[in-house]
């Protein structure tokens, strides 16, 4: 008995590829039973055969089977630009792990265990055929059939096509292996540009990224890439990039033979953003190469975009989270972990060669009467202000931390106590000469601060910084706004 197809869903054509004879005929039955069409094959070649001639919506196909199995017929599809979309169903046999993992990775759209899910073939080729977004134009004729179609030409494309495989599982896999657990992102991207430099020179490659720390822009140029088709590349990239900051590419000569010196020959220029699904584009690769050499290799540079993208993505959000871990949310400082930690490593040093070091204890004076009268979020802005004023108000060395609500920490490398007095004065002067946005233009929030100095390798840091406190109880008694140690 026939069944008519389904309203609305086409007879589909469906090749069937089996070396079994009663498996093929079980197939074949089922698939005439929902009123399709079948083609049929007893191996990996005959279907490729079949190909050559015929249309069919959807391929199901066995994996065991001589002279051609399933994989590596599913490889040949996949690779072949004419046969790419037609959608190809596995059946692999029950309980064999590693024939489902390889059904996974040669491309397969979808693999059935046999015996176990047979009912369901027909609704899932039936579904396939549906999502394929195979153009349904003039029937492109396989690679493989306008060749000297045989074993031979068989087995030259299957071992092209483990070949291009191998070369992109192998680019995937030295890109991954930069993300190490002690990696740094100039290291990183500097490490995935020479992988690639290889396959743009003598031309040149650039990569932008654009991370909380600013914009990271190296490039490679090859010896026949000229100071215009850097410009040229530099500007390209900045054009499709969303960045909107100018990428100022820092250059880099490839170390080459001098037999590559000559011409670009018909130089192409490609900019790919580095993607990665659900997060932003926050990188971009560009570059400028032999249009032979970019249409070679356009599917490895797709795979390298995507695996920057994956490899940016992550560098993103580590960075991310390790500023959040070490600073405060409100005034960008570091927190008092991280401020603690440096100067616990700071000290280490000074016990090691012997440099001084000297701390401040910083508190603003009488700051809940900010809150008090002018809110809460009003006593936010003005410690976010004080604690931009308190960073100009330092040198490069010197670093700050908030370490309680309204109480910072700095410590000064290399400086003694009259160092680190004329410091914390300067500093103090500076808070309060202007007026803070936000408070009446004659209210001042003013410092008192304790400086205490490292007194040689029995110190500690708890020991400055309990001497610090101390000082600061002082200052406080004593009136305020002042410096005492
Ligand atoms: P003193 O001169 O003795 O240091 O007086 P003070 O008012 O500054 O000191 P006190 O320790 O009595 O009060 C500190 C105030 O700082 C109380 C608290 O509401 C405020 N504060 C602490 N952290 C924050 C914060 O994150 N935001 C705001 N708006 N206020 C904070
Ligand atoms: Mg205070
Ligand atoms: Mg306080």
């Amino acid at each position: 008995m026939t069944l008519a197809t389904p309203k609305g869903t086409q007879p589909l054509q469906v090749l069937l590829v089996d070396d079994n004879p009663i498996q093929l005929s079980l197939l074949r039955h089922l698939f005439q039973k929902h009123g399709h069409q079948t083609l049929e094959a007893q191996n990996g070649a005959e279907a490729l055969l079949v190909l050559a001639t015929e249309f069919p919506d959807v391929v199901v196909c066995d994996c065991v089977m001589p002279l051609l199995d399933g994989y590596q017929f599913c490889r040949l599809v996949k690779d072949d630009r004419a046969t790419r979309h037609l959608p190809v169903l596995l059946l692999t046999a029950q309980g064999m792990g590693l024939a489902r993992f390889w059904a996974r990775t040669c491309g397969a759209d979808r693999f059935l265990v046999k015996g176990r899910d047979l009912d369901h073939v027909v609704e899932v080729a039936v579904a396939l055929a549906a999502q394929s977004t195979r153009p349904h134009t003039a029937h492109a004729v396989p690679r493989l059939a306008q060749e000297n179609f045989g074993v031979l030409a068989i087995q030259q494309r299957l071992a092209e096509a483990l070949e291009q495989r191998l070369i992109e599982t192998a680019l995937r896999d030295a890109v991954a292996r930069l993300y190490t657990a002690d990696h740094d992102t100039h290291r990183l991207l500097q490490g995935f540009i020479e992988i690639l430099q290889e396959l743009v020179l003598p031309g040149a490659l650039l990569v932008a990224y654009l991370g909380d720390e600013g914009l990271w822009c190296h490039g490679v140029h090859g010896s026949s890439a000229t100071a215009e088709d850097l410009t040229g590349l530099e500007q390209a990239a900045a054009e499709q990039s969303l960045f909107s900051v100018p990428l100022d590419c820092r250059w880099h000569p490839a170390a080459e033979g001098n037999e590559r010196r000559r011409g670009l020959r018909d130089p192409i220029l490609r900019v790919f953003p580095a993607t990665t699904p659900g997060y932003p584009v926050v990188g971009y690769l560009a570059f400028v190469t032999e249009r032979r050499a970019a249409e070679d290799h356009e599917r490895l540079f797709e795979i390298a975009a995507e695996e920057l993208g994956r490899l940016l993505s992550l560098e993103d959000s580590r960075l991310r989270l390790y500023h959040q871990a070490i600073r405060d949310p409100l005034t960008g400082l570091y927190n008092r972990k991280h401020i603690l930690d440096m100067l616990g490593m700071e000290l280490d040093q000074c016990g090691r060669f012997g440099q001084g070091l000297s701390i401040m204890l910083v508190d603003l004076d009488h700051f809940k009467a900010v809150n008090d009268r002018f809110g809460h979020p009003v006593g936010d802005q003005v410690l976010s202000v004080l604690a931009q004023r308190m960073v100009f108000g330092l040198r490069k060395v010197d670093q700050l931390g908030r370490i309680g609500g309204e109480e910072f920490l700095v410590y000064c490398p290399q400086t003694d106590m009259e160092g680190v007095r004329a410091l914390a004065e300067r500093l103090r002067e500076q808070v309060i000469v202007d007026p803070i946005p936000g408070l009446p233009p004659n209210d001042r929030v003013s410092l008192s601060i304790g400086i205490t100095t490292w007194e040689g390798p029995e110190d500690s840091a708890d020991r400055m910084l309990s001497r610090a406190d101390k000082a600061l109880y002082r200052a406080k008694a004593d009136g305020r706004n002042r410096v005492v140690g």
